[in-house]
């Protein structure tokens, strides 16, 4: 016996698959041939682990959840993340990703081109749009800026923003970055350089998220609640 197959039997010792009984190997869809190597369950867990979110518990149930899947259903899976790092690119004017350039949103007549919403990553697009509530067009930072973690002014697309506004025709930027330390650090940093330009800068309400109640908001959210209440 070699190396490879003492492995792959201890593996199939190991493995959480629902076992038929009487049927053997053949009862879980592999034969002799396919049995997968302890190597390529390993390799797969790990890369699944990279993502976010994902920890080694979870990379190892949905490599084995992969490894029980109809072959088609892992090929389709494989095929869809090799198209989103092969069709998708950056929008030149939004730095939004996009399957065409500029993207929809940019290319869109019907959009107001008068107001520019400033996000971290384009996922935020996706949630605002989501909300139905605003017509203008965005700007993708694609990060914020981290004294600690040393992204600086250079490392996210502020050039690329400022020579957008100097182009002219916005009169309002609402700047829509994460209320944290990075996305508080990023927000007043635009406000002073944009504010010269004489375009309006806002900033996006920060108060009690819908649902809480307030003896259990924490501190600066309910400073920050009273600070932006508004008139009935
Ligand atoms: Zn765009």
């Amino acid at each position: 016996m070699t190396g490879s197959l003492r492995g792959t039997s201890s593996l199939l010792k190991n493995l959480p698959l629902p076992l038929v009984k009487g049927k053997g190997i053949k009862g879980i869809g592999l034969n002799q041939e396919q049995i997968p190597t302890a190597g390529a369950v390993s390799r797969l867990i790990q890369e699944l682990n990279k993502l976010p979110g994902i920890g080694p518990k979870s990379a190892q149930r949905l490599a084995y959840y992969l490894l029980r899947a109809p072959e088609e259903q892992a090929k389709l899976l494989a095929e869809a993340i090799l198209s989103v790092k092969q069709k998708t690119r950056l929008c030149s004017i939004c730095f939004n990703i996009a399957d065409s350039d500029p993207c929809p949103i940019c290319r869109n007549d019907h959009r107001d081109r008068s107001k520019i919403c400033i996000v971290e990553q384009p996922q935020d697009i996706l949630a605002l749009e989501h909300t139905k509530t605003f017509n203008g067009l965005y700007h993708v930072l694609h990060g914020a800026l981290s004294p600690t973690e040393g992204v600086g002014t250079e490392d996210i697309r502020i050039k690329e923003l400022m020579s957008r506004l100097e182009g002219g025709g916005v009169s309002e930027v609402i700047i829509a970055t994460n209320p944290t330390l990075e996305g508080e650090t990023t927000a007043m940093y635009l406000s002073k350089l944009i504010s010269p330009l004489n375009i309006k800068v806002t900033r996006l309400a920060r108060g009690l998220p819908f649902g809480t109640e307030l003896e259990y908001a924490d501190d600066v959210t309910l400073t920050r609640a009273i600070e932006g209440r508004q008139e009935f």
